[in-house]
């Protein structure tokens, strides 16, 4: 193929990708734009420190005068701002507007915020998904991570082309709120496990190893916690805990041995305090004989 019919293949690939409009350009805003024009999209972009936009503009993006403007240029508007008020402040004074279109916000909120725009957005004739960004941005645009979408499974299939430009789209069902629903969860889980491996890396590193070295251990680790994670979630599912593998009683006396390092080096042990705890209260109440899979009804009855 020659140089020339590439380039009218590109044009037309190009001519012929949805129109998609992304309002908000944080960083995460300007990396969402980013993968929307690095994937062929014509881009129309809308900030109100409008300087944001330059380098989108570059690229190739349009930048809207307006919110109005914004949304009158495509049927797909994309809205990821500082929080749900911001959302708000933007789009209410334009909701007539999106009526026809496919509002999908990727703003940051909570499950009930997520479902009272949801009811928001279909009360203007608009339809609705909400979006959990499981990466920071410099991820965006990369197939292998996942943004988590509730609202409106048919919306989601008949955009999934367009919004696979930011990372795989991961169906979570009708209820808009679902979406925001695991991001929080999961935002709890990475910090769990950020709060552990800074606890560890404190305590080898009190005695001389680095981050690195104890790291490349801890990633392998966590490998096989999540095989535990996979067995013990169909323990909670079914409501048995079996203390085949390792059971709470022997755990117990494990995080003794790790308050005691931590203790002897000067480590802060309010988090393995917290586990002890947790573990004492599921023994006494007779189920030392029990996986650790039996602390969720811990949190379950907080
Ligand atoms: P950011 O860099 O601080 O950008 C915030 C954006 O919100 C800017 O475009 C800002 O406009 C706009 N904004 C704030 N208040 C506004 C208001 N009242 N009216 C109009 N615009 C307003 O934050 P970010 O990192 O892009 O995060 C944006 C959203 O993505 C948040 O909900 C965040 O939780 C979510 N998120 C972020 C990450 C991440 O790694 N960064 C990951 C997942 C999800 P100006 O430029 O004019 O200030």
């Amino acid at each position: 193929m020659s140089y020339r019919e590439n380039h009218a293949n590109e044009e037309r690939a190009h001519m012929s990708r949805e129109k998609v409009t992304v309002i908000g350009l944080g960083q995460m805003g300007t990396a969402l734009a980013g993968a929307f024009l690095a994937a062929g999209h014509p881009t129309t972009v809308w900030n109100r420190t409008p300087d944001k936009a330059k380098a989108l503009v570059e690229r190739g993006a349009v930048r809207a005068g307006t919110v109005a403007d914004a949304v009158a240029a495509s049927e797909v508007v994309v809205v990821c701002v500082l929080d749900y008020a911001a959302v708000h402040e933007l789009l209410d004074p334009v909701a007539d507007a999106l009526a026809g279109r496919v509002l999908v916000n990727l703003t940051s909120g909570s499950p009930e915020q997520a479902r009272e725009s949801a009811g928001w957005a279909a009360g203007h004739g608009a339809r609705y998904l909400d979006g959990g960004i499981m990466s920071t941005p410099p991820g965006i645009g990369n197939p292998a991570i996942m943004l988590l979408y509730s609202g409106s499974p048919q919306t989601l299939a008949e955009h999934r082309e367009t919004l696979s430009a930011l990372g795989e789209p991961i169906d979570l069902g009708e209820d808009a709120g679902v979406a925001s629903l695991y991001d929080t969860g999961l935002l709890g889980l990475m910090w769990s496990v950020f709060g552990g491996w800074l606890h560890a890396t404190a305590l080898v590193g009190a005695d001389g190893v680095g981050a690195k070295e104890f790291t490349a251990i801890a990633v392998r680790w966590l490998t096989g916690v999540a095989g535990f994670m996979d067995l013990y979630a169909g323990q909670i599912d079914d409501g048995s805990y079996p203390g085949d593998d390792a059971t709470i009683d022997v755990q117990l006396v494990a995080v003794e041995h790790l308050l005691h390092a931590g203790r002897d080096r000067g480590i802060d042990g309010r988090l393995p305090e917290l586990h002890r705890e947790l573990m004492a209260k599921a023994a006494a109440a007779g189920h030392g004989g029990d996986s650790y899979a039996r602390l969720i009804e811990s949190f379950r009855k907080a």
